[in-house]
């Protein structure tokens, strides 16, 4: 049994920035993370384009109330408003800690932070650090968490939360170097799992590691996840793979073409062109390949390029060399010379646990931050830049909550939860009359999701996916791992992160077939406009004795009412 005061489990931005927060205030409490990889490879590590804050060092007209507003506009009315604006008003606090702390942002000619213009925000907002905005973050933060003694214990997967009635008691997990069980006894967890968009397996922009365990673990504890039909789409992912090519890309002056040489933005958002918000830039790309304008290659690929020639060969290099690289290496393209083939892919997920504006859910003792939680902010369509920002805003409040306001309390923690997880993996390793293959599985739940709740949604497509989730679920129970050691055991490290996905599934499929209309990301084709009279509201997921339940909640709506959202 491993004990502490306070367990966080992850270790991207939004783990070692609460870690952090905690340890400076509270050098008496036991803090231990625990993260499934190394911490600087940490998904936080690949953002690329910038974080927001309205440090107005662009436009001097810009500020906090622009930004919250920006934000609010961007959600389609769906975020909770005070949440907001906390949010964007602690922005500039949190990017001059940053800047202390040694961060290397990109600079002006005078000096002052850089900041660079994003899709749906009103000014240039966005600082940077070249194209390796999220990667200079990770390294500062782990640095300053060593520096401040924060114990980490990575290569460890944690399966299953355990609780004490309505308090939390701890979790069980894996240590993946040794394939020993482990108890561990905390006070407070706070779960910082991030996002789940990797469960549309090669159409994602994410690591192999964002299955949503976190969301999985919360739902099996009978706890609410929220708005997690709601599912980001970047509009440009190279082509094969999903990998991101930075909205940076665009914010540096980058166009779109279809197949008649057309800037087809001019159609969709005749005033932010090709800085429309994700939403409807990933909408117009998926229109203009329907419609027959886009382009296919001898592999059956539908893309459209994204051209970045006219910048020139010394910004390309300055600015986007991150962009460059992977062009080159994913898809043979270099993009001083030729235009990159793209196509959206499954980035972000604005939905998740449920939580107050401290982290809180509602079990007492267990906190959620960053992209596994929903506070929410982002409300049915995140704004670029803003998540960097969200992930450390309220790792911070999280941090404050435990370390000022709250009684930490030691829970029961029942020796019964190891057993469980134990029966767990000897029924993965059994393999009579078993031979489903986890792989495989994956890459079906990939284009069940992609078809079914992908860019364009609609009933029909949607219930064949749930049919399918819930079919591929089933098959689960027939999951057989071939290798036996407990060392590394990557085919047992993949397989339970697949029945994390599978659990998570019908939480975005779900809501998404009764939210019948289209909001941000959200968008039916049988159902094209926002209907406010019904569904401005949050929905609510749980699961109980192996059924998902579907509830509403009230959006917080303080200081700007609903208005059409135009770009
Ligand atoms: C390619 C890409 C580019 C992006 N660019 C930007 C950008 O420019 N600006 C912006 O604002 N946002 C951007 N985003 C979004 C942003 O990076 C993420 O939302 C954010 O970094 C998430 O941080 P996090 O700390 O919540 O989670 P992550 O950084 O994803 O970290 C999750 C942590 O949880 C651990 N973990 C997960 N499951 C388990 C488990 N079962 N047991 C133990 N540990 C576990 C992992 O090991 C990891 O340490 C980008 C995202 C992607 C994918």
């Amino acid at each position: 049994m491993i004990e502490c005061d306070v367990a966080i489990v992850g270790a991207g931005g939004a783990g070692l920035f609460c870690a952090l927060e905690i340890a400076k205030r509270r050098k008496d409490l036991n803090i231990v993370v625990f993260s499934e990889v190394f911490p600087t490879r940490s998904h936080t590590g690949a953002a690329q384009g910038g974080i927001n804050a309205a440090l107005a060092n662009v436009a001097k007209d810009d500020s906090p109330e622009r930004h919250a507003y920006d934000t609010i506009k961007g959600s389609d009315f769906l975020a909770d408003q005070e949440a907001v604006f906390r949010m964007c008003e602690l922005a500039p606090k949190i990017i001059y800690e940053l800047e202390h702390m040694g961060t290397p942002f990109s600079r002006l000619e005078n000096g002052k932070i850089a900041q660079r213009p994003f899709g749906g925000a009103g000014f240039p907002r966005t600082c940077y650090s070249a194209d390796k905005t999220g990667h200079v973050i990770l390294q500062t933060l782990y640095e300053q968490c060593i520096r401040h003694g924060v114990k980490i214990i990575y290569d460890f997967l944690v399966l299953d939360l355990v609780k004490d009635e309505n308090k939390i008691a701890g979790f069980v997990g894996l240590d993946l170097v040794t394939g020993k069980l482990w108890g561990v006894k905390a006070k407070a967890v706070v779960l910082a799992t991030g996002g789940f968009a990797k469960i549309y397996w090669n159409r994602s922009s994410n690591c192999l590691g964002n299955t949503g365990d976190g969301v999985a673990m919360v739902l099996r504890q009978g706890l609410p996840v929220k708005d997690t039909e709601f599912v980001q789409f970047h509009p440009t992912g190279l082509r094969r793979s999903g990998i991101l090519v930075t909205e940076g890309a665009r914010g540096e002056g980058g166009y779109l073409i279809n197949n008649k040489g057309e800037r087809f933005m001019e159609k969709y958002a005749p005033s932010k062109m090709e800085l429309a918000p994700r939403d409807i830039v990933s909408r117009a790309i998926e229109t203009e390949i329907r419609e027959g304008r886009g382009f296919k290659d001898e592999e059956g690929y539908e893309y459209v390029y994204l051209d970045l020639r006219h910048l020139g060969r010394k910004k390309i290099l300055e600015r986007l060399s991150q962009i460059r690289e992977l062009s080159i290496d994913f898809e043979g393209v270099d993009p001083i010379n030729e235009p990159i083939p793209v196509r959206p892919t499954a980035h972000y997920t604005m939905g998740g646990i449920h939580t107050d504006i401290n982290g809180k859910t509602p079990l007492e003792g267990l906190y959620a931050i960053g992209e596994c939680a929903c506070v929410s902010v982002h409300g049915a369509n995140r704004l670029g830049g803003n998540s960097l920002l969200d992930i450390l805003v309220f790792g911070k409040l999280a941090a404050l909550d435990i370390t000022e306001n709250t009684k930490l309390k030691e829970g029961n923690f029942s020796s019964k939860a190891l057993a469980k997880a134990e029966e767990k993996l000897a029924s993965l390793f059994e393999s009579k009359d078993k031979e489903e293959n986890a792989f495989k599985i994956f890459k079906e739940l990939g284009n069940a999701l992609w078809n079914g709740v992908g860019v364009f949604r609609e009933e029909k497509s949607m219930k064949e996916a749930l049919e399918k989730v819930m079919e591929l679920k089933d098959k689960a129970r027939y999951l057989t791992i071939k290798d036996k050691s407990d060392s590394y055991n990557t085919e047992l490290l993949f397989s339970l992160k697949l029945l994390n996905a599978l659990d998570v599934a019908p939480s975005i499929i779900i809501p998404a077939i009764e939210r019948k209309e289209s909001r941000g990301s959200h968008y039916r084709l049988d159902y094209p406009k926002r209907d406010d009279e019904n569904f401005l509201k949050h929905s609510l997921i749980t699961l109980e004795n192996g059924e998902y339940k579907l509830s509403w909640k009230d959006v917080e709506i303080t200081r700007y009412q609903p208005e059409e959202r135009k770009y």
